[in-house]
């Protein structure tokens, strides 16, 4: 078996991703996610998640979404499934990860 070199669908990033301004601290992730309180057992639906976003969704249609890196990892094949084309910014969260640092 020999690895073919056609070119494999390589990742082709919109144009429009370059209107995207890299994502900072103030971008927020836009999941929602259904908690049970603690002791009520009563669900809360449809709390922001709020962490910090990592990762950039860009639909078909122009608009994006963003996620943290648990929520964009999560949804990814969804998101896919939907036309978006994904931009993973967490390797910075690996960047900014010291061994050993760990708590
Ligand atoms: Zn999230």
């Amino acid at each position: 078996m020999t690895a073919s070199a056609t070119e494999v669908q390589a990742p082709t990033i919109p144009t429009a991703f370059q209107d995207i301004p890299a994502l900072t601290a103030t971008d927020r992730c836009d999941a929602t996610t259904t908690t049970i309180r603690e002791g009520s057992g009563t669900a809360n639906p449809r709390v922001p998640c709020g962490a910090q976003a990592y990762v950039t969704a860009l639909f078909p249609s122009g608009s994006v979404l963003l996620f943290c890196g648990h929520h964009g990892h999560e949804l990814e094949c969804s998101l896919v499934e939907q036309g978006a084309v994904i931009r993973d910014d967490s390797n910075v969260l690996q960047q900014n990860t010291k061994p050993g640092a760990s708590a």
